[in-house]
């Protein structure tokens, strides 16, 4: 099966179900939101998505006027708004959802996500996509270029 590059309105709501599972069961955590742990370069730290993430951050961008991302000089993630904030906060991928800086009280443990990410690695199953996840910016860029 040739895998799809576009999202159902079903998927699209499984995804959102998926964040809402995981906002459901929220560890304390002291985010400042500085947007440090968007800046790749600086952190050595990217975020990893599977494919039906990959789109659904594509579905934000699209809705925020854009068709395509420029990379950044800086390694920080295409994604970060001048303003230093995420541009696509509502789609967002997983990875961006559990994981915090050692200051802000650190990743989610795997126990507490792994269903949640067995239930998004299932979601790649289903629409035939078999290469696992890969790192966000990449992904994102395909999902964007395959956009239809
Ligand atoms: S998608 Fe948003 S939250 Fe995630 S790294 Fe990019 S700017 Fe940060
Ligand atoms: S987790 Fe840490 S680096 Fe990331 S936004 Fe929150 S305070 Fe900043």
């Amino acid at each position: 099966m040739k895998p799809s590059s576009s999202l159902s309105t079903a998927l699209k709501e499984q995804i959102r179900q998926i964040y809402a599972d995981l906002e459901a069961r929220p560890l304390p955590r002291a985010c400042q939101l500085s947007g440090g742990c968007c800046r790749f370069k600086l952190t050595g730290r990217t975020p990893s998505v599977t494919r039906v993430e990959a789109l659904y951050a594509a579905v934000g961008v699209r809705a925020a006027g854009r068709t395509k991302l420029q990379p950044r000089a800086d390694g920080a993630c295409s994604c970060l708004g001048k303003d230093g904030r995420c541009t696509i906060y509502q789609n967002r991928p997983f990875g961006c959802r559990t994981h915090f800086c050692e200051e802000a009280g650190g990743m989610y443990p795997r126990k507490h996500v792994a269903d949640l990410i067995r239930r998004l690695e299932a979601l790649d199953v289903s629409i035939g996509w078999r290469n696992g996840p890969r790192d966000f910016p990449e992904a994102l860029e395909d999902a964007l270029e395959d956009w239809k």
